[in-house]
């Protein structure tokens, strides 16, 4: 599932391809119950002669901003954008496509249609109930701990918990508790202030390094990569008969917050 490094490699690609001060002169969508919209479209259309003045991103919340509105994409479990040429053939999945006034389009392509997409008159009151990106300057150690120190739930919930911070999800909480020895499923109260400012290192870490990997390892076209089960920018392999890269111990696996934690019982307590 797309997380920070994953949502943050894309706003970077798109940066690349300069889609800032082109025009989108046309919109087509198409997912289950669109047609009965008012425009047929999910209020897409209104972005019909709007022109891109910026890309931001909290979490994995993607912002496009618009000389007049803004465009909030969220890229589910299996969302990804692509810029395309007219000579492109269109991408399977293509759920809404983004015409420029450059003969270019962007592709919203996502198998499991999951993916979120809203055209928004104004940014107010668009994001009030994400917490800050977990990357972001605002989010300092002191503040991680002040966010974190009084939950009740297990550690692995409150990292996946977007009013909490935002951009952490099922696999780069795991990273991140696994790089700070801290059980996933210990409660968030129960664990030491010390603890607590080690594993805010540790998820900046998690998350920074994957993003290196990602920046660095473009498919053909450029775009980067949606993560697959396991590969290079993780620490634990999420598969059977995986083992602690630290203890080699086998891995353990627990549903926690409703996904499956893979987890080290030596090491992590
Ligand atoms: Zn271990």
């Amino acid at each position: 599932m797309p997380e920070l490094p994953e949502v943050e490699s894309l706003r970077l690609y798109l940066m690349s391809q300069d889609l800032i001060g082109r025009t989108v002169v046309d919109v087509s969508a198409d997912w289950p119950g669109i047609e009965n919209t008012s425009d047929g479209l999910g209020g897409l259309s209104q972005l019909r002669g709007r022109r891109i003045t910026g890309l931001s991103r909290t979490g994995k919340n993607l912002l496009a901003r618009l000389d007049h509105g803004v465009l909030w994409l969220h890229m589910g479990m299996t969302g990804r954008l692509a810029v395309m040429y007219p000579s492109d053939e269109p991408l399977r999945f293509a759920r809404v496509t983004f015409f420029l006034d450059d003969e270019r389009r962007v592709e919203l392509d996502d198998p499991r249609r999951w993916a979120g997409v809203r055209f928004e008159e104004s940014e107010a009151g668009l994001l009030s109930n994400v917490g800050p990106d977990a990357l972001s300057v605002e989010l300092t150690s002191d503040e991680f701990v002040r966010r974190v120190k009084t939950k009740r739930s297990p550690i692995k919930a409150v990292l996946m918990d977007q009013s909490v911070l935002a951009g952490v999800g099922n696999i780069y909480a795991d990273e991140a508790l696994h790089r700070a020895g801290i059980h996933p499923a210990r409660r968030a109260d129960r664990i030491s202030e010390k603890r607590l400012t080690d594993l805010h290192t540790a998820v900046r870490t998690s998350l920074l390094q994957a993003l290196c990997y990602i920046v660095d390892h473009p498919d053909e076209r450029g775009r980067p990569y949606i993560v697959d089960a396991y590969d290079d920018r993780m620490r634990l392999q999420r598969k059977k008969d995986a083992i602690c890269p630290d203890c080699g111990t086998p891995l353990q696996t627990r549903k926690i917050g409703g996904r499956t934690s893979y987890f080290c019982r030596q090491c992590q307590t």
